[in-house]
């Protein structure tokens, strides 16, 4: 975690961003508020910001135009999607213009062309192209695909065809709960094959290759940014990137202090990186963060607030909890403790001890 505090906005460091979607510029349909005016601020100041998703299904021109609807700067372009991830890891081991089966939605086929490959839809392939015809499958989630389809899959990549997938999300989260996601559908393969896909998308490290060569910004000089911690901030980590990880999505501090990952930033949303960055010090036997200041006791967080903002009250106690994890307290009590920042996050009025 970053423990040095400047007076230049935290942004200031970097020349690109790579920007995960949902829970960090929108949720569902809505932006998340203030997300799509820092993202212009960060691009007058002429830092360069591509979107990286998971999501295969959707092809990168109707991604930007969601995103450019919210009022943040977006083309095609500035979209890297896990099929495009996909499909580039297959022309560089392919010829070009080589057939790889597309057992996904409208984003795989699209990404397939674009990297100079020729996807084969799955009605071309019903009991006819075989492996001779066939270089490798490329999988990622389709809403259209049906159980004849895995079954035509699995004949071709039980020959041996290098498998890619674009992601291995076990589940899709929709407005009423958890679907299954792409790593279901992996898992459906894997187990009738006996073998496994290279996986691309996030916290693979193809996804974020991409996105750097994408932005054209030096590993050093990047931060990704995201609300996930076992995607976002695990796939900065594996592919050594700074990380700044946003509170306004799914995951609270008490799923941190259980995870391995130590986010260099955190951040209660996407307007605190145009902001100078208060960090977390030790000090005493306490951690000091702005105004705020955190000391443990008894196995309970104590919280002298002052006049700190909750993130700070969060910084502090996550420098404490994270030092705790490390030197290896047992994480299931971390993560009790870790509730009140949590409590904190959710009713900044409530009383934190
Ligand atoms: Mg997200």
């Amino acid at each position: 975690m970053h423990t040095e505090t400047s007076a230049e906005p935290l942004i200031a460091g970097y020349d690109g961003v790579v920007c995960d979607l949902d829970g960090v510029v929108y949720r569902g349909a809505d932006a998340v508020p203030g997300a799509p005016d820092a993202l212009r601020d960060m691009v007058t100041r002429g830092i360069k910001v591509v979107y990286a998703t998971n999501n295969a299904s959707r092809v990168p021109s109707e991604v930007a135009a969601q995103v450019a609807s919210l009022g943040a700067p977006a083309t095609a372009s500035d979209v890297v999607s896990s099929a495009q991830a996909g499909a580039a890891r297959l022309a560089h081991e392919l010829e070009a213009g080589a057939a790889v089966l597309a057992l996904g939605g409208e984003g795989v086929v699209e990404a397939l062309r674009d990297a100079g490959l020729t996807p084969v839809s799955l009605d071309e392939t019903d009991g006819r192209l075989g492996h001779d015809v066939v270089a490798a499958v490329l999988q990622g989630f389709g809403k259209e695909l049906r159980v004849r389809d895995f079954e035509t899959a699995a004949r071709l990549l039980t020959t041996g065809l290098p498998w890619v997938a674009t992601n291995d999300d076990a589940t899709l989260p929709l407005p009423w709960g958890q679907s299954p996601g792409n790593g279901a559908y992996i898992d459906l393969l894997a187990a009738a094959l006996r073998r496994r896909p290279d996986v691309v998308g996030k916290p693979h490290p193809p996804l974020y290759d991409l996105a750097l060569d994408r932005l054209g910004s030096r590993a050093d000089r990047t931060l990704a940014v995201g609300d996930r911690i076992a995607t976002d901030i695990v796939g900065a980590e594996a592919s050594g990137l700074d990380s700044a990880w946003v509170l306004t999505g799914v995951d609270r501090p008490s799923d941190l202090v259980v995870s391995g990952s130590s986010p260099t930033y955190v951040v209660s949303s996407l307007a605190q990186l145009l902001q100078p960055y208060a960090a977390p010090v030790p000090e005493g036997g306490a951690w000091r963060c702005g105004a705020a200041q955190v000391t443990r006791t008894d196995g309970t967080l104590r919280v002298e607030r002052g006049s700190a903002a909750p993130i700070e009250v969060v910084r502090a106690g996550l420098a404490a909890l994270l030092t705790l994890r490390d030197d290896g307290v047992p994480r299931e009590q971390l993560r009790r403790e870790a509730g009140a920042l949590d409590r904190l996050l959710d009713d900044p009025a409530a009383p934190t001890r």
